[in-house]
């Protein structure tokens, strides 16, 4: 998304920061973010194969752990390689057919965070999606229930990443419950058992969660939830609002130089700049409209 002139000078400040010197790879503790897995999708974080030779990578040169291990990681001790956590958003059916196999492959473990309304075919969810990510109908298709139980009985984790995927930062507390809440009770129907984890959807700090919305899903009962900024944790990282670093097509330095911290200055800054400033940079945090799809009749 953006003008060709903001996409050139984004490109431009992320090949600096891949050279920043600053960084070091070790004691690192970074979580990563992937949506689809996909040859063809617009919003595909990796290709299939892309995707493969990060894993191998990952499992080469970091230690890969749950998303639940993640602060305890950031707070002690760790053996000098990096720690990283894998996760993905939304619930595409692409991650079944491409990602999982692959993690698997390399015993690698991933959190998985869904939009329920994504997974139950709503109509206007899937629009919804179709237009966010600038996407054809057979671009957003979710996973299938039995999907998702197919991949958590081999040990991959789910958590609730609302119904609709609406902008919780813009709700009233009443949609902002029910988007949290039932997403999290649907989940734990499937899966027969509590689902602790939750993700903010769209997930920049100050545009699309606030203090607010974090009492909300600590309400609801969730231990943790991951946020998107790009930056590794600190030791001192609150558990509702652990920074996840997107992963946009990178290739493999790219990949490596997130991980060893390079882009760091890029999360601090997005936690610090003035509302208007950022999206003026990234027009794309805004995304102030998306209301809860709870009131709409669904088809
Ligand atoms: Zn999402």
């Amino acid at each position: 998304m953006g003008s060709p002139k903001l996409r050139s000078a984004r490109s431009v400040a992320k090949s600096m920061l891949a050279r920043n010197p600053a960084a070091n790879s070790t004691r690192r503790v970074v979580v990563l973010l992937y949506h689809s897995v996909s040859d063809t999708a617009p919003h595909a974080s990796a290709t299939p194969q892309a995707f493969r030779e990060q894993l191998a990578w990952l499992q080469r040169a970091c230690e890969v752990v749950p998303l639940e291990r993640i602060l305890d990681r950031a707070n002690g001790d760790h053996s000098g390689r990096p720690v990283v956590a894998i996760t993905f958003d939304d619930g595409y059916a692409d991650n079944y057919e491409h990602a999982w196999p692959a993690l698997v492959e390399y015993k690698l473990p991933a959190t998985f965070f869904i939009s329920t309304g994504l997974i139950d075919g709503w109509d206007l969810v899937n629009q919804r999606f179709m237009r966010l990510q600038d996407a054809q109908a057979t671009d957003v298709v979710g996973l299938s229930w039995s999907q998702i139980k197919e991949m958590h009985a081999s040990g991959m984790e789910f958590g609730a990443h609302t119904v609709s995927h609406a902008n919780l930062g813009r709700l009233d507390d009443d949609a902002a419950r029910w988007e949290i809440g039932e997403s999290k009770a649907r989940l734990e129907s499937q899966l027969g058992k509590a689902t602790n984890c939750f993700a903010y959807p769209f997930g920049k700090p100050k545009h699309h969660y606030t203090p607010r919305t974090v009492e909300l899903v600590r309400e609801a009962g969730f231990d943790m939830a991951a946020a998107v900024n790009d930056r590794s944790l600190r030791s001192t990282e609150d558990a509702f609002r652990i920074p996840r670093m997107s992963v946009n097509q990178d290739d493999l330095a790219t990949l490596q130089a997130k991980v060893a911290g390079r882009f760091d200055p890029l999360g601090l800054w997005q936690e610090r700049a003035p509302q208007w400033l950022s999206h003026l940079v990234s027009p794309a945090n805004s995304h102030r409209d998306v209301a809860s799809l709870r009131h709409v009749p669904n088809s």
